[in-house]
């Protein structure tokens, strides 16, 4: 069986199963390929679970199901939704983002330059509106701190006190995409 190995520092070894049936073992730097391989072998039936549910996931998922004009839609409808929220949340932050870009990024739900200008990607369409607000206000935020530390989080606090049940909400609701 194929399989991704990613080298931690990790001291337990830990096998996943990603959305695109990919199997992912992330392993202590240590431990060699003959030992990753048994403790493969070890698990083979989850691992085929595992990989029968993605399978049906990505065969169900919304993502799947959207045809090209649900895209298109879905594409103009983020082009008024989203600039709307960003308006409404820069002015409450007193921030300033350059410009704003709908993109089709698969990974990445919104990003922010260096420049400030901010980018989302049309697949927000399918998130619910405190979720989208919440990636809203975290690119908003990235103009004040472009890092993931503790600033920064306070930064979105201040603005979202409940962004973590956002954040949390973000996560399930990916899953099902
Ligand atoms: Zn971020």
């Amino acid at each position: 069986m194929n399989y991704q190995i990613i080298k931690t520092d990790r001291k337990t070894l830990a096998i996943s199963v990603s959305k695109e049936q990919k199997i992912i073992v992330r392993a202590p730097k240590c431990i060699t390929k003959k030992e990753v391989d048994n403790i493969v072998n070890n698990n083979i039936d989850w691992i085929k679970k595992q990989l029968e549910i993605m399978k049906e996931r990505s065969e169900n998922g919304v993502l799947s199901r959207l045809g090209e004009d649900d895209i298109i839609n879905l594409k103009k409808k983020a082009k008024s939704v989203i600039p709307d929220k960003v308006r409404y949340y820069s002015q409450i932050m007193g921030v300033n983002p350059q410009g704003i870009k709908i993109t089709s990024a698969k990974t990445r739900w919104g990003s922010c330059s260096s420049k400030n200008n901010l980018c989302f990607s049309w697949r927000l369409m399918l998130l619910t509106d405190d979720v989208i607000d919440y990636i809203v206000v975290h690119e908003l935020a990235h103009i004040r701190v472009k890092n993931h530390q503790i600033k920064f989080y306070e930064e979105v606090k201040k603005y979202m006190p409940d962004y973590k049940k956002r954040e949390s909400k973000l996560k399930i609701l990916q899953k099902e995409l």
